[in-house]
């Protein structure tokens, strides 16, 4: 998924031309709007040249060969002229899809700058590893890497039907497959059979892999499954979910959008029934 986009920890050393700045205010991401209404990364020499006071510079890698940064504005600045400050979510169909990834990964990082400065055994400032993206203790040698928190997410598929919910953290009226965290001591299958039997009450078999994708909000992996109905009645936990149902293909409801794994599980049960 991410092509244009390569990670990296160390810079270059020849310095030739302008750098994407990936700059945040709080867990908003600086964009330029274009002509069309779109949403780019300014690229820059430096944000000084925005009048930006920028702190925490990391080198995150390089984006169509021109070097990645990311930093944050010190204080509540307003966003220079034909700019904005908007949330990764607000950008999802705003922006070139690979340029949006490395945006969750810029969000990361500073996330991880944010959170890191000092060590969570013994209080003293951590200092960044050399050979790695992570934050070593100079007293104790605690490391600490960039979270990543993996959920499942899962197709369940009854006949020429899916299980499709609505939870009350969708904006809008659209429904999706089922989704949970994976828990300490647990494998993603057993996550998988738990939380759909959890929220629906929903008995699972021939659990397969289909596929998986970062999710920045805020350092999320979903892992995606399909997986066959092999019993229950359908009861939802009110909890964690409004409405659910079984789905064919001609009466689908609303749908999440296209650059989510959720909607590739939808689209792969479209495609296939
Ligand atoms: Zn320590």
């Amino acid at each position: 998924m991410i092509n244009k986009f390569i990670k990296e920890l160390k810079e270059p050393g020849n310095n030739s031309g302008n750098s994407y700045w990936f700059i945040f205010q709080g867990e908003k991401l600086l964009v330029e709007i274009t002509k069309d209404d779109r949403c780019d990364i300014p690229l820059l020499d430096n944000p000084s040249e925005l009048n930006l006071t920028t702190t925490g510079k990391q080198y995150l890698g390089r984006y169509n060969n021109c070097r990645c940064y990311s930093a944050e504005v010190t204080g509540n600045m307003n966003p220079p002229q034909n700019m904005e400050f908007c949330t990764l979510r607000q950008l999802f169909y705003r922006m070139d899809n690979d340029l949006f990834w490395a945006a969750g990964y810029a969000s990361q990082i500073v996330l991880f700058e944010q959170t890191h400065q000092y060590c969570g055994r013994c209080g003293s400032k951590t200092e960044a590893a050399e050979n790695e993206r992570a934050k070593i203790c100079p007293e104790c040698r605690l490391i600490n890497y960039p979270r990543v928190s993996p959920s499942m997410i899962v197709a369940v598929i009854k006949e020429d039907k899916i299980l499709l919910a609505r939870s009350p953290r969708f904006k809008g009226s659209f429904y999706s497959v089922l989704a949970g965290f994976v828990e300490s001591g647990e494998t993603l299958e057993e996550c998988v059979i738990r939380e759909v039997k959890e929220e629906t009450n929903i008995d699972l078999k021939n659990i397969r892999y289909f596929g998986s994708q970062p999710w920045p909000f805020p350092h999320s992996l979903m892992v995606g499954f399909i997986a066959d109905y092999a019993g229950g009645e359908l009861s939802i936990d009110k909890n964690e979910i409004v409405d659910a149902g079984w789905f064919s293909v001609d009466n689908l409801p609303g749908l999440p959008g296209k650059i989510s794994i959720a909607r590739r599980l939808i689209d792969w049960f479209i495609e296939n029934r």
